[in-house]
């Protein structure tokens, strides 16, 4: 900075003057008593960077918040944080939240806003800079976004971002860290919002660090500081070796123990599905289908975003990922089921612990869902250790009987189950050592579970270094079974695998969150599988 430069910006700081670059004046408000609701609107309307914002006014004095998140597309934990915080009630001031600040960028999962030259691609450096009292946004994404913060005028400024490795442990990255400036009231938060988040944290080389350095030139969160006079942070998390909903967890905790801290709120920083809050309490139902993905340690290979995806896909359905330290906090009475994907089960099971394991089972046994595929169907069974004992089923070792595409066949009861139309014949599906079902055989006698029912057989066999497994053809594949009030489907195979399969997953949630009456809930009509067109054209 020069020194001239550095004099006016002094100056204006001392002044308290708040005509800052390239802002319009702000709105002034009519202060109003009784609490508002959220009112949401867009930002960058009518371009191809539209976005939303989500306004909540307490009604009480207080701070005004402002939380960003993707900002850069890349860095999905941000975004999905913003997400879930937006539907926290704040008891005093305003909290506004733009989850998904720049969607193309998010969309393509790229750092910078795709196509444009690399000057100008890296939406954190186009806003106004410190140097320079009269800089202008660069580009239509920063001038949408720093109109609506300027028109805002907010007292705190919370940018959540990603980066690639732990700030603790290699100085060359800023990830897990906060970066701030080094002044007496902020250093107050940032101390107290990492001594939130590292108390769950147990290698000391991925502990949060503080980066008092100043969030960088160009950057939101410094333009707001200097030339709106806000306070603010830039927050971040490492994607390196943690599942998104443990980087969505902490930026959670952070902002959690900010807001606490500024007397804005007052329940906990727990998941939740997209709904909001009352004060101190479980969210109210509303008739969506909220599902639970667990994404922690034990999921491997594309399940997670798969089953996301077909999920997103579900008109009636949200979907919020959840780790060990999530189902810990015992949320899951807020949702309608939890579905546990591919990988390896006993790892699973070790991960989240007794503690969550008994809270799953509670939660099914008060009327909730379960859908295991492939390791989460093992997961759903008895005898192993880990495992969830909820349905009266057992694995036949090994476990190893090959990676391939076989076929299987729904039963009667399965087409009822999965609201099909047409009866269709077998067809095939990718198949990865999942669990062979058999019935659980007197083994255990103190098990007191009714016998599983079968939704599909296999009809053929998997192959095992060089060896047919025949003795997989006409066992089950995917079974069903009551767990108290609740409902589980176990599916060995992987439909997921293919988007032509993806009704067997949506059927399988509906029917275990009990909405078999539901009008998202079509009967599935099977389009002919290719073997049989094949057949037919001969
Ligand atoms: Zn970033």
């Amino acid at each position: 900075m020069n020194r001239i430069a550095s004099r006016r910006w002094w100056l204006l700081w001392s002044l308290g003057l708040t005509v800052a670059a390239g802002c319009t004046l702000p709105h002034i408000g009519v202060p109003t008593r009784t609490p508002a609701p959220v009112t949401s609107g867009l930002i960058a309307r009518g371009t191809p960077h539209v976005t939303p914002f989500f306004h909540q006014d307490s009604g009480q004095p207080g701070p005004t918040v402002l939380i960003i998140g993707g900002i850069h597309g890349n860095e999905p934990a941000g975004a999905e944080a913003a997400g879930q915080i937006r539907y926290w009630r704040i008891t005093r001031g305003k909290l506004v939240v733009v989850p998904r600040a720049n969607p193309p960028a998010l969309a393509a999962n790229t750092r910078g806003i795709p196509g444009k030259p690399t000057a100008v691609a890296n939406l954190n450096r186009n806003f106004p800079r410190m140097d320079h009292p009269d800089d202008a946004p660069r580009g239509p994404i920063a001038e949408a976004l720093w109109e609506f913060v300027c028109d805002l005028r907010p007292d705190w400024v919370l940018d959540l971002h990603e980066g690639y490795d732990f700030h603790t442990a290699s100085k060359s990255s800023v990830g897990s860290s906060i970066i701030h400036f080094d002044d007496e009231e902020t250093n107050r938060y940032v101390e107290r919002m990492l001594e939130a988040v590292n108390a769950e944290v147990t290698e000391p080389e991925k502990r949060l660090a503080s980066v008092p350095r100043g969030p960088v030139n160009g950057g939101l969160v410094r333009a707001a500081i200097t030339h709106l006079q806000a306070r603010g942070m830039i927050i971040e998390t490492t994607w390196k070796e943690q599942p998104l909903s443990l980087r969505t967890r902490q930026h959670r905790l952070m902002v959690h123990r900010i807001l606490a801290d500024l007397d804005m709120i007052t329940h906990g920083p727990e998941v939740r599905p997209p709904v909001f809050v009352s004060h101190g309490s479980a969210p109210p139902a509303d008739g969506r289908l909220h599902v639970a993905l667990y994404d922690g340690p034990g999921t491997s290979g594309e399940g997670v975003p798969n089953i996301s995806a077909i999920i997103r896909g579900m008109p009636e359905a949200t979907v919020t990922l959840v780790g060990p330290a999530d189902l810990r906090d015992r949320p899951l009475a807020a949702f309608s089921a939890v579905v546990f994907p591919g990988g390896s089960a006993r790892a699973q099971g070790q991960a989240i612990g007794e503690e969550a394991r008994e809270h799953i089972r509670e939660f099914v046994r008060g009327g909730g869902g379960y859908v295991g595929i492939c390791a989460g169907a093992y997961l759903g069974t008895c005898r192993v250790e880990h495992y969830l004992s909820m349905v009266r089923a057992y694995h036949y070792s090994p476990w190893q009987r090959g990676r391939q595409r076989v076929d299987i066949e729904l039963t009667e009861y399965g087409r009822d189950v999965l609201g099909l139309a047409d009866r269709p014949g077998p067809f095939d599906v990718r198949y990865a050592n999942g669990p062979l079902f058999f019935h659980e055989d007197g083994l255990v006698p103190d098990l007191d579970l009714p016998p599983f029912e079968v939704i599909a057989h296999f009809r053929s066999p998997a192959r095992y270094k060089g060896q047919v497994q025949e003795m997989m053809v006409d066992t089950p594949a995917i079974v069903s079974a009551a767990f108290g009030g609740g409902r589980c489907i176990l599916i060995s195979p992987h439909p997921e695998s293919d988007d032509h399969l993806w009704w067997l997953v949506e059927q399988s949630l509906r029917w275990v969150a009990h909405r078999e009456s539901s009008p998202a809930r079509q009967r599935v009509v099977l389009a002919p599988r290719q073997a049989d067109l094949a057949a037919t054209a001969h």
